[in-house]
């Protein structure tokens, strides 16, 4: 069995990691290993972002870990949120603010395709691995829903008439953009076992 370090303090992001990964991989939280507050993400990609977690991490522990990082793309807004999506609203990082927002900019709007895009950072043994995973789907006009948590419930994954948020989370976790790229380091650590230090 793996140990890995999910550099995320987001229960969410938790719960979905340890259902895709299973019994293969122990996750530990960073408070696990005493870092607690916030870890920086100040990059202007995706990409940079979940780097910039995972070393962070990885440079307080010498282990095996990684971080995600996730935007919302809206095409009529030219990939807005995107990078922003935490901030949409602001700094205080508000979520029924973002999603006002959000559904503001596109009133009216002919195109309300986007994709929910992640970036899995990996780092093992000081060596650095991306996985991407995505989901399209359209900004649906309203919220709906209970479940999950972020922008959940103002997308309507491709094909689905149901939000993220009117899933469980097994059948979020079938179709969304951070179980398909928990899926490929799955996949990457299934064919390359890491040695535990
Ligand atoms: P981050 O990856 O935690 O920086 O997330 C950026 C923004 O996207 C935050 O506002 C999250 O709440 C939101 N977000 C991240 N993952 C998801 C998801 O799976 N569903 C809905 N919103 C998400």
């Amino acid at each position: 069995m793996t140990t890995l370090i999910f550099a995320t303090a987001n229960a969410h992001k938790l719960r979905e990691a340890a259902q895709v990964l299973g019994g293969q991989v122990r996750l530990e939280t960073p408070a696990q290993h005493n870092i607690c507050g916030e870890i920086p993400e100040t990059q202007t990609t995706i990409e940079g972002n979940a780097l910039q977690k995972a070393r962070f991490i990885y440079q307080r522990t010498r282990l095996h870990c990684f971080a995600d990082d996730t935007g919302l793309e809206a095409d009529a807004l030219n990939g807005a949120p995107g990078v922003h999506s935490a901030r949409y609203a602001g700094e205080h990082k508000n979520m029924n603010d973002n999603i006002r927002k959000l559904l503001c900019e596109l009133r009216g709007a002919a195109v309300r395709t986007a994709r929910f895009r992640t970036i899995i950072a990996l780092i093992a043994e000081g060596r650095e691995y991306l996985f991407e995973g995505r989901v399209e789907g359209i900004i649906a006009q309203n919220e709906t829903g209970g479940a999950g948590f972020g922008y959940d419930s103002i997308f309507l994954p491709e094909g689905s008439a149901l939000t993220f948020a009117q899933m469980t989370a097994e059948q979020k976790n079938a179709i969304s953009h951070r179980a398909r790229a928990l899926q490929k380091m799955k996949d990457f650590l299934d064919k390359n076992a890491l040695p535990q230090c």
